[in-house]
C-alpha cells in the first residue's frame, strides 16, 4: 500500500515481499467483503512489518482499530496465511498512539485491552473459538430487562465451586446472551487461568463431532471435551433434530457434571420451548439455574449507547442517542451497529454527528425498525413533549398552554398520518376540519419564526416518524 511507510524496522527487501503479500490479501478481501466495506476499513489500514509472525498494522482511530480487529482481524490472519504458512496473527494499532515505528507497541501501552485486543490463534484452549475482546462484565450495561441473567453470568463467572449447573441464557436474537458467555470466559481466563474453558457455539460443536467421526477420531473429541473446566455452549437451538449430535452432547454434559465442571448453555428459547430436543436433554437442562433476557427499554437503550460511544471515544450529541434509542428497538445488535455506522460516516466524511446525518445514514435500519404511527401515540408523545394531560388533547380548553401543544399534535398528525382533516378533528374531541388547518398552518408559521420552536417540532417528529 502507498501510505505504509518505509524504514518501519523492515529490511528494503522485506518491506516490498510484506507489501505484495498485503496487496494479495486485500485484494482477496476486497472481493469477499465488498468494495463499500472494503474502501472504509480496509484501504486505511497500513501494513508495518512482520515480527514474530505477528502481522503489524495500523490504523488512523481506536474506533477503526476496534471494528478491523472485531471483523476482519481474523479474516486478514488466515488469507494471510495462504501466502505465507507460518502467519500467526494480526495486531492493530492505532498510528497517533504509535510514535515510534521502532519501539514495540507492547512496550508503549501495555495495557490488558491492548493484549486482549490481538487475535492469537495459539490460544491455550484449542477448542475455544475466539472471545471477543469488547465482550466484558465491565462493558456490560446492566438494566431490568438483564438484570438476572448477569447476576447469574457473574456468579458462575466468580464462583469457585459451581453455583448451579448447568447455566441456561435464553433471549431472542441480539439481546446479550454470547456477551455474557464470553464475559463469563473473559472473567474465568483472569482470575483463574489454570481452569480449561471452552466456548463454542452449537453448530461448531457438531461440525467438530462430524469430522471427528469421518476421521475416526471420536475417542480424541470425547476426552478432549469431557477434560475442560468449563464449557460454554452457544445457541444450542442449532442441535435441535440432529439426534447424534444431541446423543452426543448429551453424554458429555453427564460426564461434566458428575465431574462437578460448569456448563453454560444459551439458546433462542426455554429449555422446554425448544422443539426437537430430546426429552432427557430437556430435563437436565431444566436442571441448573434458567435464566432470561428481555427485550430492552429505552432505558438499556440510551444506557447502551451511552456506553458504547465512551468506548469507541466518540462524541455523540444526546439527542441523537436519544434519537437512536427510540428508533431502534429491535435488539442490541441493530442498535450498536446504528451507532457504528453513524460514528464511522462522521469520522470518514469527517462532518459533525446530526440527527438529520443519522437520518440519512440509517436510511435502511430506520426503515426496518419502523411501525406506522397513530393519532393517539401523537398525542401522547406531545403531551408528554409539553407536560400536559393526554386528555386535553380532546378538551375544549382553549388556553394558550394546551392549545398549541393541541395544535402541534395536529400539524404531526396531518404529516405523520395519512388521516383526512375531518378524522384529525374528530380524534382531536370532535373539532371541525377547518380548526385542523388552522392549526397546520399556525404550526407552519411559528416554525418559520421561531427556530426554537421548530427544532421542538422536529425533535417531536422524528421521535414519531415512520
Ligand atoms: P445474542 O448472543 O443474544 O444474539 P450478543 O451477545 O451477540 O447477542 O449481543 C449483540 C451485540 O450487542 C454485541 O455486540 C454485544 O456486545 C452487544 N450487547 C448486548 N447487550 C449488551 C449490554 N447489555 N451492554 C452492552 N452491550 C451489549
Ligand atoms: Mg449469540
Amino acid at each position: 500500500m502507498k501510505d505504509s511507510k518505509p524504514g518501519n524496522g523492515l529490511t528494503p527487501g522485506a518491506d516490498e515481499a510484506v507489501l505484495a503479500q498485503w496487496t494479495a490479501v486485500s485484494n482477496l478481501l476486497r472481493g469477499d467483503i465488498g468494495e463499500a466495506a472494503y474502501q472504509s476499513w480496509i484501504k486505511p489500514m497500513s501494513i508495518r512489518s512482520i515480527e514474530d509472525s505477528v502481522i503489524q498494522a495500523t490504523v488512523p482511530t481506536r474506533f477503526m482499530r476496534d471494528w478491523v480487529v472485531a471483523h476482519y482481524a481474523e479474516r486478514i490472519a488466515a488469507l494471510w496465511q495462504q501466502e505465507v504458512p507460518d502467519v500467526r496473527s494480526v495486531e492493530v494499532l492505532v498510528r497517533s498512539e504509535q510514535p515510534s515505528a521502532v519501539q514495540k507497541p507492547a512496550a508503549t501501552r501495555p495495557s490488558a485491552a491492548d493484549s486482549a485486543s490481538r487475535y492469537d490463534t495459539a490460544e491455550r484452549e484449542r477448542l475455544s473459538a475466539p472471545l471477543d475482546a469488547r465482550c466484558t462484565f465491565e462493558n456490560f450495561v446492566v438494566g431490568k430487562p438483564n438484570e438476572f441473567a448477569y447476576a447469574a453470568s457473574r456468579r458462575v463467572g466468580e464462583a469457585e465451586r459451581v453455583p448451579f449447573n448447568p447455566l441456561f441464557l435464553y433471549g431472542g436474537v441480539g439481546l446479550g446472551k454470547t456477551h455474557l458467555m464470553h464475559a463469563i470466559a473473559w472473567h474465568i481466563r483472569q482470575t483463574t487461568p489454570e481452569r480449561t474453558v471452552v466456548y463454542l457455539s452449537a453448530e461448531k460443536f457438531m461440525h467438530r463431532f462430524v469430522q471427528a467421526i469421518r476421521e475416526s477420531t471420536t475417542m480424541d473429541f470425547k476426552n478432549q471435551f469431557r477434560s475442560v473446566d468449563v464449557l460454554m455452549i452457544d445457541d444450542v437451538q442449532f442441535i435441535a433434530g440432529k439426534e447424534s449430535t444431541q446423543e452426543e452432547f448429551f453424554h458429555t454434559f453427564n460426564a461434566l457434571v458428575d465431574q462437578g465442571r460448569q456448563i453454560v448453555i444459551s439458546a433462542d428459547k426455554s429449555p422446554s420451548d425448544l422443539e426437537g430436543m430430546e426429552e432427557r436433554l430437556v430435563s437436565r437442562l431444566n436442571c441448573g439455574l434458567v435464566a432470561d433476557i428481555h427485550a430492552t427499554t429505552y432505558e438499556l437503550r440510551l444506557g447502551i449507547l451511552q456506553s458504547k460511544a465512551v468506548q469507541m471515544d466518540a462524541e455523540v450529541p444526546a439527542k441523537v442517542m436519544e434519537f437512536l434509542a427510540h428508533k431502534i428497538t429491535s435488539n442490541v445488535r441493530e442498535l450498536e451497529g446504528g451507532l457504528n455506522r453513524v460514528v464511522a460516516h462522521a469520522q470518514l466524511i469527517g462532518r459533525d454527528i446530526s440527527i438529520e446525518a443519522t437520518q440519512e445514514v440509517l436510511h435502511d435500519l430506520l426503515r426496518a425498525n419502523d411501525r406506522r404511527v397513530t393519532i393517539e401515540e401523537i398525542q401522547k408523545q406531545v403531551a408528554q413533549h409539553f407536560n400536559i394531560r393526554t386528555a386535553d388533547m380532546h378538551s375544549a380548553r382553549r388556553a394558550r398552554s394546551v392549545a398549541r401543544p393541541r395544535q402541534v399534535a395536529m400539524y404531526l398528525a396531518k404529516q405523520l398520518t395519512a388521516r383526512s382533516l375531518p378524522d384529525i378533528g374528530r380524534k382531536f374531541g370532535g373539532r371541525d376540519h377547518t380548526t385542523v388547518m388552522h392549526a397546520v398552518r399556525k404550526v407552519e408559521e411559528l416554525r418559520a419564526q421561531d427556530p426554537g420552536f421548530a427544532e421542538d417540532v422536529d425533535l417531536l417528529r422524528r421521535m414519531l416518524e415512520d
